[in-house]
């Protein structure tokens, strides 16, 4: 163990476009540290494919963007919260713009704004179907000319550190880390934010990146934060499917373009579920899909947009063509084939716009956050906005708080926990993986979550020396299922088979 005790005034962990956002953000008389868990590419955000929500076109309105994001979260978003961070989105816009984010454009120079599912108007801001790689990699540029930011990859916070007061009361004073080379140390920091993203990690199908394994959640829980809306996970409903294995995401945007949903038959099937058909809402396109793949015992169904021509795809899904070039499907001739799998996580860390949580110093931003703006649901390209927003959000306020030089950070810590050189042991992530998807997936039931509860319980209860990595899952995944089980209706992300609501029992 390395027993220097280095100091930053900010720690961010995570490196995706919450993360940088706020480093940008922070004035630069102060020392930033910047984590990445694995490499800097290897993140949510340079991944996304569709855009940015945002009212920029003269025919919308802010209150019109909020009516649709409130209809996507059933009910359940924080309305105070989805104003304020949607009021935001055409400054979150111009500052993208003005670190030189190459959006893509209309022939006068305007943005090209596009539509997507659920959304009521053109709004969506995007790079073509690359736009998280274009403002990714725009970013990261940025940051890496920063002289007060500190940048490191391969490196993964294990556990948060707090003062005298401990976990709910004890502020927290920056992080347990793993270094690149392994070694493990503490690093002190005046304000720490949680920008870890997502834990789609949890099941065996996911279009996110290996690091979203929940360990922002786990971390903040272990340290006294409340966690809020575990139980609305979103599935995609159409990731390219390669050998039983998601092989990537194909934007919903195609089907916006005409491409249709059919068995391996050629047979199409949505009507059946839905008058909408292909544009009904994401959940239910995902469990009509489930359920035809139940019901025929498929891996996937197939995604036709042959219909177009090829010069018209590489055009319009330059990222998608070459993503299904790769596995040899050609998607101007062929079908693609897909199946649903886990996307977002609608819930999180309770923080506010701020990233404020209930642990002094401690904040939580972008997809590990949970602020009210997606509710039981999240409205597709309003993610990426909130990352945004949140980063330079919580900079702000960060810059606001008086930079007390008598400010002592501790450096007589307990350790924060045990077992981080601990067993890491794949075959029961496998299994954890399998037993989310089969009791915590698309459709649930309560002898189901039940089934899972007990499972989880028992591991916990017989793993004591496990990595930090796996421990982390479990405690996510049990906080989940308990979330789900307290659940006792179906509504948006969580389908609860127990409680049918009127249009699955027409379905
Ligand atoms: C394929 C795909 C397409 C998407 N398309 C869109 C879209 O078009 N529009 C939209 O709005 N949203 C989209 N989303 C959702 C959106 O991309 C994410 O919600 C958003 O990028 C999350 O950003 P983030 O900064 O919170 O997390 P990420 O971008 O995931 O970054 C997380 C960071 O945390 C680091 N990290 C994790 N754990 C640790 C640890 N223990 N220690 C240190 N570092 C750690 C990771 O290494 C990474 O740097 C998409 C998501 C995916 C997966």
């Amino acid at each position: 163990m390395n027993s220097k005790l280095p100091m930053t005034d900010v720690l961010i962990i995570g490196a995706g476009l919450a993360g940088m956002s706020a480093a940008l953000s922070l004035p630069p008389q102060l020392r930033v540290t910047l984590l990445s868990k694995s490499r800097f590419e290897e993140c949510a955000s340079a991944w996304a494919q569709g855009g940015i929500a945002a009212v920029l076109d003269a025919g919308d309105s802010v209150a019109k963007h909020v009516q649709d994001t409130l209809i996507a979260g059933a009910g359940l978003c924080d309305e105070a919260a989805v104003r304020q961070i949607l009021e935001q989105a055409p400054a979150a816009m111009a500052w993208l713009q003005g670190h030189g984010v190459p959006f893509s454009c209309n022939a006068d120079g305007s943005l090209h704004l596009t539509r997507e599912g659920g959304h009521g108007q053109r709004r969506i801001a995007h790079a073509a179907d690359r736009t998280g790689h274009a403002v990714h990699t725009a970013l990261l540029q940025a940051c890496q000319s920063r002289s007060n930011l500190t940048l490191l990859e391969n490196t993964a916070a294990l556990a948060l550190l707090q003062d005298a007061g401990g976990p709910c009361t004890g502020a927290c004073t920056g992080a347990w880390l793993r270094m690149a080379d392994g070694s493990e140390q503490q690093l002190q920091a005046r304000h720490t934010i949680l920008a870890t993203g997502g834990m789609g990690q949890i099941y065996p199908y996911t279009t996110n990146p290996g690091t979203a394994t929940g360990d922002g959640l786990a971390m903040a829980w272990r340290a006294g934060c409340r966690l809020q809306d575990l139980e609305f996970m979103q599935f995609h409903p159409t990731a390219l499917q390669i050998n039983g294995k998601a092989a990537g995401l194909v934007s919903e945007a195609l089907r916006g373009e005409g491409a249709l949903l059919k068995l391996p038959n050629g047979e199409r099937f949505m009507l059946r579920h839905d008058e909408r058909a292909e544009l009904a809402p994401r959940d239910i396109v995902a469990r009509a899909i489930w359920a035809e793949m139940a019901e025929h015992g498929l891996a996937y169904v197939h995604l036709d947009i042959s219909h177009q021509s090829r010069s018209w795809l590489e055009q319009h899904f330059p990222g998608v063509m070459a993503l299904c070039a790769a596995h040899g499907i050609d998607i101007a001739s062929q079908p693609i084939p897909v199946a649903p799998c886990a996307h977002y996580a609608c819930g999180g860390i309770q923080a506010d716009v701020d990233g404020r949580t209930e642990v002094p110093q401690l904040y939580a931003i972008g997809e590990v956050a949970r602020t009210g703006l997606h509710g039981a649901n999240r409205l597709a390209s309003n993610s990426l906005l909130e990352c945004v927003v949140m980063g330079r959000a919580a900079a702000q306020h960060i810059a606001g708080q008086p930079l007390d030089s008598s400010y002592k950070l501790h450096s007589n810590y307990r350790n924060p926990d045990n077992g981080f050189s601990g067993k890491s042991s794949s075959n029961i992530e496998q299994e954890l993986r399998q037993l989310m998807l089969t009791h915590v997936g698309i459709v649930r039931s309560n002898q189901g979550l039940a089934r899972a509860a007990e499972q989880l319980a028992l591991w916990r209860a017989q793993l004591q020396d496990i990595d930090a990595a796996l421990r982390n899952q479990l405690d996510v995944c049990t906080l989940m299922v308990h979330a789900a089980l307290q659940r006792q209706q179906s509504v948006g992300a969580h389908c609860n088979s127990d409680y049918p609501t009127r249009e699955m029992l027409a379905a």
